[in-house]
């Protein structure tokens, strides 16, 4: 109780600072303890984050630790705000500022065609391609019986309803077509196969079915042949191209 409680005290980030510029005493790597609680509390908080090891942690705690106050204050306000402002749309399921996004509500888009993707980050690759105008359906996640995760895990029983219901997609128009964007993994691959059986079913209420496809996979450009493994190699055969010639290989 007597002893100075150094949790946010400057002085004790001063000194600690100078101990690390002179090149003595506890080093960054030097071990754990030592530092003030809140530290050591933030530092724990940092290694909890995906690919941040101890050490990293370490250092980006000893940053906030030395950075002014506002500029620490705005790492700290911005993870409040990630958590209290960003939704999902309700239609996609895509991050957004808002209900429903900016994509599900922009009608320059094609409506008609949705792009099924694993993870918002997959959708914003996507987007950043500049290349693709229809809407997307966010699954947050793929179906792993090894995991444990089945179709009600993920976001499949809102893809359904948009495709057998209009109104349920944006702008209440039909799907056409669902394109297939999963990951070329075992569950990317599986869970694709379920969703085709799926959406079969669904297609023919409204008269028309709806179009399913996947993306395409191969050889990545820049790539060189002998180094695709077997499955690249043998999925960039199934999946050529007519250069001329021929209607469908
Ligand atoms: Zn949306």
């Amino acid at each position: 109780m007597e002893r100075p409680a150094p949790t946010n005290s400057s002085t004790q980030g001063g000194k600690g600072g100078r101990g690390r510029s002179g090149g003595k005493g506890a080093g960054v790597g030097g071990g754990r303890g030592g530092y003030p609680r809140a530290v050591e509390g933030l530092i724990e908080a940092f290694s909890s984050l995906p690919g941040i090891g101890r050490r990293s942690a370490e250092r980006l705690a000893l940053h906030v630790l030395k950075s002014p106050v506002d500029e620490a204050m705005v790492l700290a306000n911005a993870i409040g705000q990630v958590k209290t402002s960003v939704v999902h749309c309700s239609i996609c399921y895509g991050l957004a500022d808002g209900d429903p996004c900016e994509i599900c509500v922009d009608d320059r888009r094609d409506r008609g065609q949705v792009l099924v993707v694993e993870q918002p980050r997959d959708m914003i690759a996507l987007e950043a391609t500049g290349m693709y105008r229809g809407l997307y359906h966010v699954l947050m996640g793929r179906i792993s019986p090894l995991e444990g995760i089945g179709p009600d895990d993920v976001t499949i029983q809102g893809l359904l309803d948009r495709v057998g219901e209009p109104e349920k997609n944006a702008g209440g128009e039909r799907v056409r077509e669902v394109i297939l964007g999963l990951n070329p993994t075992v569950e990317g691959d599986g869970t694709a196969m379920y969703l085709a059986e799926r959406l079969k079913g669904l297609g023919n209420q409204g008269g028309e079915g709806v179009g399913v496809s996947r993306l395409a996979r191969g050889l990545p450009t820049g790539w060189q042949l002998e180094y695709a493994n077997k499955a690249v190699l043998a999925d960039a055969l199934e999946g050529r191209r007519s250069m001329g010639g021929m209607d469908d290989v």
